[in-house]
């Protein structure tokens, strides 16, 4: 196991930001940890990368104890820290070298520069100053720089945010191909992306874990419904739509019916029998999966 979170809990002050919150990442796998703002994601990640300790609970890195054995989980784990912070005034190869002086790479330096400059495609920005790159850039400075040491787990706080949709997809790009050699955990709190670079996703309220699932399964885990979506000619009194097998509710826009089940089970039959019986005429019928983007909201409102 890459990462072991047991029994987290932190206060800062009174203010509660984790409260009893455990999860395992497995090595290899790219989880996604996905919150609205003040979630507690930042501070979870500050706790696993040693930057800040835990009130309550233990966490292991690599088998390492984030507090005993600091050093140990240092050494295994990259870091990009949420609004990546850099030196504006250094140059691209003079900060990767002063990153690897704290790593105490030694005569690796050169060839851990090269490796990683490559990784992230910084080659024709290296002589710049990282005041001068843009955005997207800076962001490939921050995972080169949390790459340097060549570490097992990588940790990435927000590394989209703030990016232009053309750097966003550079960079997602850039995890899935570093999350082929590592383990990533990464936060977000944008449901897409985790659909798009997760294996996983563990999402996170109020400091307490709202749920943990494999992206593929969450659908499944949150009883996902089907909601049929009709539009009839002339309006429909709801209480005669309510009253048709298996339906649990109806929401009505202007003409247009979103009528839920009860169960996940497809009303769309059901709904036809009865508008013919009764002269209902259907203009259109849909039907639609609730969305990640709304089970995310379900489970956090
Ligand atoms: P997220 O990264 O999910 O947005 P954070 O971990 O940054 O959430 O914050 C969790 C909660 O802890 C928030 O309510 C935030 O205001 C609070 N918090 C974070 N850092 C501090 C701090 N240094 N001092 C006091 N409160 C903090
Ligand atoms: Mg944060």
């Amino acid at each position: 196991m890459s990462i072991i979170a047991d029994s987290v809990t932190k206060l800062y002050g009174k203010q509660k930001a984790l409260d009893n919150v455990s999860f395992s990442v497995n090595k290899g796998e790219i989880v996604g940890l996905l919150g609205p703002n003040g979630a507690g994601k930042s501070t979870m990640m500050k706790i696993i990368t040693c930057y800040l300790p835990q009130n309550k609970g233990k966490v292991s890195v690599c088998g390492y104890d984030t507090e005993n054995q600091s050093m140990e989980v240092r050494k295994r784990v990259g870091y990009l820290p949420e609004n990546n912070p850099l030196y504006l005034d250094m140059y691209v190869r003079e900060f990767l070298k002063f990153i690897a002086g704290i790593h105490k790479l030694g005569a690796n330096t050169k060839e851990r520069i090269r490796d990683v400059v490559d990784k992230a495609g910084l080659g024709p920005e290296i002589h710049k100053k990282i005041g001068e790159l843009s955005k997207g850039y800076r962001q490939r400075v921050g995972l080169a720089q949390a790459l340097l040491h060549s570490p097992e787990v990588l940790i990435l706080d927000e590394p989209t945010s703030g990016l232009d949709p053309n750097q966003i997809v550079d960079i997602r790009d850039l995890i899935k191909e570093i999350g082929k050699e590592k383990t990533v955990l990464l936060s977000t709190h944008i449901m897409q992306e985790v659909e798009i670079l997760c294996d996983r996703v563990i999402i996170i309220n109020e400091g307490v874990i709202a749920a943990d699932s494999p992206t593929s399964e969450l659908k499944d885990i949150s009883d996902t419904k089907k909601v049929v979506i009709v539009e009839f000619q002339k309006h429909v009194d709801t209480d005669e739509i309510k009253s048709i097998e298996g339906v649990q509710d109806v929401i009505v826009n202007d003409n247009i019916y979103n009528i839920i089940p009860e169960t996940n089970a497809d009303l769309r039959p059901e709904i036809f029998k009865t508008a013919s019986s009764k002269n209902w005429v259907i203009l259109s019928i849909g039907y639609e999966e609730l969305k990640l983007e709304d089970i995310f909201r379900k489970l956090t409102s």
